[in-house]
């Protein structure tokens, strides 16, 4: 079985890590990813036990309840998680980097002591509202406002698509909201919103094509009225803010691909070794075994593109670029052999139950999420000065 963590380049804290979220993700994952799937549940119970081993508070310093980790070692945790359950990664990386981030990256010292340790235990879920109906690559179209009245915001508008926003233990949506306007330019400003505040609601769960088992829902705000110290960061710099948020959040989703990726390769080496036709094995066909060696260089140099601009951005030099070549070659990835390892399963690659169709039909959604394919091209041309 091809392991790149056997290669032996990582540091050994994160290779050890990486195999415990890999045992995790076989042993307690794994075996019930199909049912949850199936029955578009969300997986309370797994989710509990990432939250025991510490993987929501992965990059958050001790003092707010985290592990002292980094972005990395989340980018590993989503890698091993989706190999086997897309679902269940998207659920943290959205956790992690959508709901925790903003208020560790923007939060005052209040807000950070308030929400940091419940989000980073894994005992609430945190969710980040930035798309609307009419507002989603072009996300400063934002319609959705925000008016001071005397010590709070009135906050009305609605937000779709927003993932980890209706759970039992969500606690808090973050939303952009239009806070004033000079001209023709908006002011965006970012809102904490806990989810108990009248007026919020999460409406019903969408039917979706895949990750199914993840949470995502409209909401709508009626004259929601939060305090006006619930404002993160600077009033006005909500677009700046999520734009960073999001380059971060670009290689996130590129290590949960690779981890697509490198899960449909895994399948495919196991079943083409071991499924016959014509009397010997698929495997022994070089059409099926050039398709497998084809996905494989896929996955890792997916892999070696996010390893890069995490690296980059761990070390505080620029990284929107090398972001964007991740999130765009991971996620292309990830489709491309979600694919050709349903064409290599045959009929069994159509049927719901097995892992190939599960990642055929939760992996197209990796190119549309925090920034399409095409929004990727236009950041990664701009850039180039284009
Ligand atoms: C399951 C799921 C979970 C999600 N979770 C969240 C979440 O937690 N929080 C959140 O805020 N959002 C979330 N989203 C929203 C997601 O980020 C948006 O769907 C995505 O950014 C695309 O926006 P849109 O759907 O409005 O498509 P549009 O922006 O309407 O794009 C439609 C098409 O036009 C293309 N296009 C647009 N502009 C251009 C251009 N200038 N040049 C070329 N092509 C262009 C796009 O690439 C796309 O192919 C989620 C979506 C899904 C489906």
């Amino acid at each position: 079985m091809t392991d790149f963590l056997s290669t032996g380049t990582l540091p050994e804290h994160y290779r050890d890590l990486a195999l415990t979220v890999r045992d995790f993700a076989n042993q307690v994952v794994a075996p019930v990813a199909a049912k949850h799937d199936a029955e578009h549940s969300f997986p309370y119970e797994v989710v509990a036990g990432m939250a025991k081993m510490g993987l929501f508070g992965l990059p958050f310093p001790e003092e707010y309840g985290g592990m002292g980790g980094d972005y990395f070692a989340l980018c590993l945790a989503l890698e091993e998680l989706g190999k086997v359950d897309q679902s269940v990664a998207i659920t943290l990386e959205a956790g992690v980097s959508l709901g925790a981030m903003p208020i560790y990256r923007f939060g005052d010292e209040k807000q950070k002591q308030e929400w940091l340790p419940r989000l980073a235990s894994g005992r609430n879920l945190g969710a980040f509202g930035l798309t609307e109906p009419g507002a989603g690559s072009d996300a400063g179209g934002t319609r959705t406002t925000a008016v001071e009245d005397g010590d709070s915001w009135v906050i009305n508008g609605s937000k779709q698509f927003i993932t980890n926003s209706g759970t039992d233990i969500t606690a808090l949506v973050t939303v952009t909201a239009v806070t004033g306007q000079t001209g023709d330019r908006k002011e965006i400003s970012t809102i904490l919103v806990p989810t108990d505040t009248p007026g919020f609601t999460a409406e019903p769960a969408y039917n979706k094509v895949g990750w199914n088992a993840s949470d995502t829902h409209p909401l709508t705000f009626d004259d929601v009225r939060v305090p006006k110290e619930n404002l993160l960061g600077e009033r006005g710099r909500g677009y700046a803010n999520f734009l960073r948020i999001l380059d971060e959040g670009r290689i996130a989703i590129a290590a949960l691909s690779v981890g697509a990726a490198q899960g449909c390769v895994d399948e495919c080496v196991r079943y083409a070794g071991e499924r016959e036709a014509f009397g010997k094995t698929i495997g022994s066909n070089q059409a099926i075994a050039f398709k497998i060696a084809r996905m494989e260089a896929r996955a890792h140099t997916a892999r070696t593109a996010y390893y890069d601009a995490a690296a980059l951005m761990l070390a505080g030099k620029p990284f929107k670029k090398q972001a964007s070549i991740a999130k765009l070659v991971a996620s292309e990835a990830a489709m491309d052999n979600a694919r050709d390892a349903t064409q290599i399963f045959g009929g069994y690659g159509f049927m719901n139950e097995y892992p190939v169709a599960r990642h055929y039909r939760d992996s197209k959604i990796l190119e549309i999420g925090e920034g399409t394919t095409e929004v990727q091209l236009m950041l990664i041309g701009r850039e180039l000065g284009l």
